[in-house]
């Protein structure tokens, strides 16, 4: 049994068996066998490192003479495959401990790659992936037909992955795959984001959870309070149990209320909206009472067909729409770079740095203007806004607007019906931006604080490295500052402001983003109940003291601490999951 601390990203618990998919998606289906079949059990291991070897063999006959760097490689992988001292560890956690010789050879595997990675060499460091290469070898081969990958799972599992990609996330059944936890992420990784799209408990930022944990080990992920358990002991199952009964039960009373308003004790009303990826988390949004979406991410869209152009995104609008049925969507203009990488995407030293979001569109201006066509053209189906992302100067904007400019006099001109009134707005996701919003706000009708950004871009803190996780602080007073001054310069210009970012789905920090005077936020579709039954408990009165009082101290972790305890007196719901 192991217990690993973790940043937690996405609320539930579940207990299942393990998929490391590293191990390239490779399943290991059976732990154990009945003790008469230990000797065919080390035969058949035997057996595999035979056939690998042979096929490793005629492999470097046949690259010796054309590419003989892959040659060596494969020669180190037939000798450690060769190992005798891997053979006899192997075989003896058959013999000792009745195990499957895939489960006893991922055991021994493990231990050698986790030795490699703490030694200080980084050539012997490297080592670990000839390592990982020859694990996949023999587990293929002993696998054979038995072979599980994720797009064919049979049973219910739990992802475990050094990251998960956009690539491979877009692969992940939610039928069967039921949480996730990663070595790398941070809060509002975009890994992050995508667990809580799918509505399955996951953790991030474990460190090195890839290389512990074993295919077809049991799992605990408890995605509230971000601890996974490796090979629980029974009373902790029964614990976690017990408790996802308890949770599920507070989940479903914040769900039967989840229609009300969100209105404060004293009647100030707020617009709860739903950020969504993908067009299927529409209907979960609706049904968790969103007011709209306040956000659709559409990076997915170009993942999937990255040449579909113009009809797949209007396909995609069209079908949001109808699901909204008169509710209003936010539609965001590509926002492609970061950690948002197609597979094989752009390589750039540092991508939140770099050709990022509207940086990118404006360099791929075709792209760009088909996916504005697509926007406008939807704009008649129902109500749609379109929102430009990660603009950092007044000539980006000026550059963007003008381009909208030119695909609606294109429309008009061919005929085309498109919204000619389209609210046009921006997202305030970097601190330059924020500083001269006045200017913005003269441009745009409504901004929108995109605070997962935000906060990486103040503070100098990269939103998925689990390394800076604690640095990654949402409370720092420099983010209330700004977002302070957002909401008056919206007044002051009569501009809408809302806050899209994922810290609006944080209980402990709503009531001082209402103290704040934001009036619309955005959050994960099954956050909403909470978020909404959170407000209803806030007296509009009670939490601009309390955001005075924050608003004047000097440290995030003050700030942090003084909400938790206001919580904890006000809100008892909030705090049973704080426990
Ligand atoms: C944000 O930055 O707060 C935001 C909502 O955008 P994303 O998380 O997609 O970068
Ligand atoms: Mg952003």
């Amino acid at each position: 049994m192991e217990i690993r601390q973790g940043i937690p990203v996405s609320p539930g618990i579940i207990i299942s068996e393990a998929l490391i998919l590293d191990s390239e998606e490779l399943r290991i289906p059976q732990r154990f066998v009945e003790k008469d079949a230990i000797d065919g059990e080390v035969a058949r291991f035997k057996q595999a490192v035979e056939d690998s070897n042979k096929s490793l063999e005629q492999e470097i006959d046949r690259l010796e003479s054309e590419i003989e760097i892959h040659a060596r490689i494969l020669g180190v992988h037939r000798d450690l495959a060769s190992d005798p001292m891997l053979h006899s560890e192997v075989e003896k956690l058959i013999r000792d401990n009745c195990y499957t010789a895939e489960h006893a050879l991922s055991r021994v595997m493990n231990r050698y790659v986790r030795k490699l990675q703490d030694l200080k060499s980084p050539i012997l460091r490297e080592r670990v992936h000839d390592l990982q290469d020859v694990e996949k070898l023999l587990l293929s081969t002993l696998l054979g037909k038995r072979i599980e990958g994720l797009s064919n799972l049979k049973g219910e599992v739990v992802v475990i992955a050094h990251n998960l990609t956009p690539a491979q996330t877009a692969k992940l059944d939610p039928e069967k795959v039921k949480g996730f936890a990663t070595d790398m992420g941070g809060k509002t990784s975009h890994t992050a984001i995508m667990g809580r799209a799918l509505g399955i408990p996951a953790v991030v930022g474990l460190d090195n959870i890839s290389t512990s944990v074993v295919g077809g080990d049991r799992i605990i992920i408890d995605g509230y309070r971000g601890v996974v358990i490796i090979d629980p002991d029974e009373d902790q199952v029964t614990d976690y149990l017990a408790r996802a009964v308890e949770m599920e039960k507070l989940s479903l009373h914040f769900r039967s209320q989840a229609k009300l308003p969100a209105e404060t004790i004293d009647g100030h009303l707020l617009e709860v909206h739903a950020n969504i990826e993908i067009p299927s988390e529409v209907k979960s949004a609706i049904e968790f009472g969103a007011a709209g979406i306040g956000l659709y991410r559409t990076e997915f869209i170009h993942f999937q067909s990255p040449t579909g152009g113009e009809e797949v995104h209007f396909e995609n609008y069209r079908s949001v729409l109808e699901s909204l049925d008169g509710l209003p969507l936010t539609v965001r203009t590509l926002d492609l770079g970061g950690d948002k990488l197609p597979e094989g995407g752009l390589e750039e030293e540092n991508p939140f740095l770099g050709c990022r979001s509207i940086r990118w569109c404006l360099a791929n201006p075709e792209p760009f203007r088909s996916q504005i066509r697509a926007i406008l053209r939807a704009g008649v189906l129902g109500p749609v806004r379109m929102m430009l992302p990660m603009i950092t100067t007044i000539p980006e904007l000026d550059k963007s607007l003008q381009i909208i400019d030119e695909v609606s006099s294109e429309l008009r001109e061919s005929d085309v019906e498109f919204d000619e009134n389209m609210p046009i707005g921006v997202m305030v996701e970097v601190p330059s931006l924020a500083l001269i919003a006045s200017h913005v706000a003269d441009r745009v009708s409504f901004l929108s604080i995109g605070s997962n950004d935000l906060v990486q871009y103040t503070l100098a803190v990269d939103r998925g490295n689990e390394h800076v996780a604690d640095l990654y602080d949402p409370m720092h007073p420099a983010i209330l500052q700004l977002i302070s001054q957002l909401v008056r310069t919206g007044e002051d210009h009569g501009v809408r402001v809302s806050l899209c970012g994922e810290m609006a789905s944080e209980p402990i920090y709503l009531p001082l983003l209402v103290g704040l005077g934001l009036r619309e936020i955005s959050v994960s579709p099954q956050l909403i109940p909470e978020v909404k039954q959170v407000i209803r408990n806030l007296l509009d009165y009670d939490v601009r003291i309390l955001t005075e009082r924050c608003l004047r101290m000097s440290d995030g972790e003050s700030i942090s601490r003084e909400l938790r305890l206001w919580a904890v007196e006000h809100l008892p719901e909030v705090a049973l999951r704080l426990t």
